[in-house]
């Protein structure tokens, strides 16, 4: 992505189009948010119709990249409308999983690991 330098801190650029525009709430320009938010409404008609469909299959069903819908997984917001059933990868391993970022597998891990941690440091616990 290009540089973007201003003097002007209320100027951002949309993080989706790149327009230079007037920081808002968002950093998003109304017209990719609004883009945005049909897409949202497509995905999850299409999710609720099929569950468990991959992101492939969504990404195609409604016209978008698969980073797209892998950016509506990532930040919750298809778990906040109650779909939890749409295949994707987990980010350790590659594992097809249905919801969350991680595998159960890499999740119990990560536990182990942390466990582990606690473990030599006591006194932080
Ligand atoms: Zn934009
Ligand atoms: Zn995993």
């Amino acid at each position: 992505m290009a540089e973007q330098q201003s003097d002007n801190n209320n100027l951002i650029s949309c993080r989706v189009c790149g327009v230079i525009m007037v920081k808002i709430a968002k950093d998003i320009c109304p017209k990719c948010f609004k883009a945005e938010e049909e897409l949202f409404a497509k995905i999850k008609n299409f999710l609720r119709a099929n569950p468990g469909a991959s992101i492939s299959q969504v990404a195609e069903y409604c016209d978008c990249t698969e980073d797209a819908v892998h950016a509506f997984i990532k930040s919750g917001r298809l778990e906040r409308v109650g779909l939890r059933r749409i295949a994707h990868q987990c980010e350790l391993c590659n594992t097809t999983i249905y919801e969350g970022v991680m595998c159960a597998d890499c999740k119990k891990k990560l536990k182990d690991q942390v466990k582990q941690l606690r473990s030599m440091n006591p006194q932080q616990n």
